[in-house]
């Protein structure tokens, strides 16, 4: 059992935090916003994600896990600390560090020896030194030691602590083999396979690893655009190549693109590295154009379709990125939400967990519904916009009555054209007939 800090309680850090403690770690997890402490506190969860409640009361009810505001206190005589605050854009596309130096600073401040310090936000290639230059400028006695280890992290919103617990492996990196061969302890067992790697690569491979899944979502949806043009089926396309074991089937489902804290900042981010560095990376740049038109060809289609949007009253079926989280950054929904009502369209809207947060970030404008049906209400065209498990059991019958014109465009293919069209919609998908 070791004594570990995580500093920064968002999806990923109260992720790690909970599992850690669960795996039988004393955890203090540190956060600057007491209004997360105070809602954890009580064990209840100030983001959404499925089976993190329950690890998070099992941890507090342990004495495993606790919180604190004050750093110093979540490194008395830990081991181990991990970072994982968050690394958002900048307003030039590269990460922004600031949240990550601050609290490098305060870990510099409060140094325990011997401790190693685990990075596990998202960072650019060489963000390792950094933080470890500003532990050693800040520590009050150069002969307390301390190392860095990278370790990014692959979880995903929706699934955090299933990928958590059960990686498809786990990469640390640093100068220090030793000190990440301490880290690759700690995951022992989670029984996964272990890289250790120098400190640059195990950041790149996490940029490389989002790049590679972004590229997979824009190839096949340059794939759906060809289909069509040519009367193929998309999704029976995706299933075909997916087959494939060299191809896999995952991340191959057309749709309206992908969003979220991480895909979009970080190809971005890599792309920025590269061009600093003086490479052109076109593939990364397309990969963004894919993606950002996707989110235009549903504003478009609705257009086509309701021949012009002005007046017209549109209903969005989900909000959130994906399906099982609350998590509205760089979710398409805002895109497209905000493309409609420039162009004149009423906007209602609804998503079983994403309202409250689209309401702070959506400027008015858009009302909100109870469900799917009140949605549908006097809607002269629908847009699926999250592929939410609960709207495919919706009772089509029920909409087709409800809207006032059946017009239906799934930016994630969730039903079948045939079947929708049997029930009197006009009905587009994407890359599907
Ligand atoms: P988040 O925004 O949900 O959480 C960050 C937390 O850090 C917030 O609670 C904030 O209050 C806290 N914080 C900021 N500065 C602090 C400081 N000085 N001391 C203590 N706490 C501080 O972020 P997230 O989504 O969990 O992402 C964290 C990092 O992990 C990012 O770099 C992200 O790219 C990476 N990542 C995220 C995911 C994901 O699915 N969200 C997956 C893999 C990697």
């Amino acid at each position: 059992m070791s004594r570990i800090g995580v500093v920064g309680l968002g999806y990923v850090g109260l992720t790690t935090a909970a599992c850690l403690a669960d795996l039988g770690h004393q955890v203090i997890g540190v956060d600057i916003d007491e209004g997360r402490l105070t809602i954890l506190r009580k064990s209840k969860l100030p983001i959404y994600e499925p089976g993190l409640e329950e690890l998070v009361e099992r941890g507090t009810r342990s004495g495993r896990l606790s919180y604190t505001s004050r750093i110093e206190k979540g490194l008395e005589q830990a081991e181990f600390v991990f970072l994982a605050v968050g690394t958002p854009p900048d307003r030039r596309g590269g990460a922004d560090l600031t949240a990550l130096k601050v609290a490098a600073e305060e870990i510099g401040r409060n140094l325990v020896d011997n401790l190693v310090v685990i990075n596990k936000s998202t960072v650019p290639i060489g963000t390792g030194d950094l933080v470890s230059d500003i532990v050693a400028k800040s520590r009050s006695s150069d002969k307390i030691a301390f190392s860095v280890v990278s370790n990014p992290e692959f979880l995903r919103e929706g699934s955090a602590v299933n990928d958590f617990m059960h990686p498809d492996r786990v990469v640390l990196g640093g100068h220090d083999r030793v000190a990440a061969e301490r880290v690759a302890e700690l995951y022992r067992p989670l029984e996964c396979p272990v890289l250790i790697t120098d400190l640059y690569t195990a950041e790149m491979i996490k940029y490389a690893s989002n790049a590679f899944l972004a590229t997979k979502i824009s190839f096949i949806n340059e794939i759906a655009r060809i289909c069509e043009k040519l009367d193929a089926d998309v999704s029976v396309v995706s299933e075909g190549m997916g087959m494939d074991r060299r191809i896999g089937a995952a991340f191959l489902d057309a749709g309206i693109g992908f969003g979220g804290s991480c895909f979009p900042k970080d190809v971005k981010a890599l792309a920025r590295m590269a061009q600093e560095m003086g490479y052109h990376p076109e593939l990364l740049h397309t990969v963004m154009d894919i993606n950002r038109d996707m989110r235009n060809l549903v504003v478009d289609r609705l257009e086509e379709l309701l021949g012009g949007l002005r007046g017209q009253r549109v209903g969005i079926l989900g909000l959130s990125y994906k399906p099982n989280t609350d998590d509205l950054r760089e979710a398409p929904a805002i895109d497209i939400i905000e493309a409609l009502l420039k162009r004149g369209a009423q906007v209602q809207a609804y998503d079983p967990v994403a309202m409250p947060r689209a309401k702070q970030v959506l400027n008015g404008g858009v009302t909100y519904a109870r469900d799917a049906y009140g949605v549908a209400k006097k809607a002269d065209a629908l847009a699926v916009l999250t592929e939410w498990n609960q709207f495919r059991s919706i009772d089509l019958k029920r909409l087709r009555t409800t809207m006032r014109r059946p017009v239906i465009v799934d930016g994630r293919n969730i039903w079948e054209p045939d079947r929708m069209r049997e029930l009197g919609f006009v009905y587009r998908g994407i890359g599907r007939r």
